[in-house]
């Protein structure tokens, strides 16, 4: 019999990124060893793994997922970059590897960063659960694989392979270091380009401080058991209110 890592060894996959810092800060915080894998490394954090390398490389996930029990999967090519092939090969191709490379290494459990754009088809949705269904035309490249995405995640959740899954769909995320909604928008209206308004100025926003969405990541992470509702399932994630933008 395979002695099982301790439940507080993670990795997370794209940890060097927005989102993925604050994950890791917040694991580490709360007792976790963390291994990041990333293509890139920007940063050191004391009692941190990193690990570069591409999440389409399996073998490179495995050496790093085989003493980790609980895997964060918040990697993905920048929505502005709109490449297709690019959004295909990691989103969906890539995401596949990382099953498999879990699957190999036996981790116990994976959440996945989705996003709320998953259900959107251009209208507002106010109140929106989880049981939307998908859109059946995504606004972009992006949403179209992370739709994809998340499906085969979902789909993996498996007691039987004693392998779990869910997850979290943020829409847009502010918090310091953010790289793009706050200074995109700072820019833009520096720019003097705010004073367009696209609709009548009731279109809805959502955002969600970064600290939330980690902490979503996490409650997500502790209540994952063979028993419990959240098995193969997508939550979103929000603030209270969305903002009339
Ligand atoms: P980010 O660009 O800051 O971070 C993504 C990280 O993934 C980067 O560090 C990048 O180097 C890494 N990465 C990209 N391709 C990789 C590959 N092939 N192998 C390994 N690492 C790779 O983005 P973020 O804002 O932190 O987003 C994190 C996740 O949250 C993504 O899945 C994104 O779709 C989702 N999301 C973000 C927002 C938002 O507003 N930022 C909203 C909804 C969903």
């Amino acid at each position: 019999t395979r002695i099982r890592p301790s439940s507080k060894r993670c990795a997370v996959i794209g940890g060097s990124g927005f989102l993925g810092r604050h994950l890791v800060e917040r694991l580490v915080e709360k007792g976790y060893s963390v291994a990041v894998f990333d293509i890139a490394q920007r940063y050191e954090v004391p009692g941190v793994t990193f690990h570069q390398g591409d999440l389409c490389d399996k073998q490179a996930l495995v050496k790093v997922l085989k003493d980790v029990s609980l895997v964060f999967h918040c990697a993905s090519p920048s929505p502005a970059c709109d490449d297709r092939n690019l959004f295909w090969k990691v989103n969906v191709e890539g995401t596949r590897t990382v099953i498999q490379a879990c699957q190999e290494a036996r981790v116990q459990k994976l959440v996945l960063t989705s996003s709320a754009s998953v259900v959107f088809e251009g209208t507002d949705i106010k109140n929106g659960k989880e049981d939307l269904p998908y859109a059946k035309r995504p606004i972009d490249y992006y949403t179209e694989t992370k739709i994809q995405q998340e499906k085969v995640v979902l789909e993996a959740c498996s007691k039987e392979k004693d392998f779990l899954t869910v997850a979290i769909r943020p829409h847009g995320i502010f918090g310091p270091r953010d790289p793009q909604l706050v200074p995109i928008l700072v820019d833009t209206a520096r720019k003097g380009k705010m004073k367009f308004i696209i609709g009548d100025g009731t279109n809805l926003v959502d955002f969600t401080y970064v600290e939330n969405v980690v902490h979503g990541h996490i409650l997500a992470a502790e209540h994952l058991k063979p028993d419990s509702p959240l098995c193969g399932k997508a939550y979103h994630i929000t603030n209270d209110e969305p903002i009339r933008f």
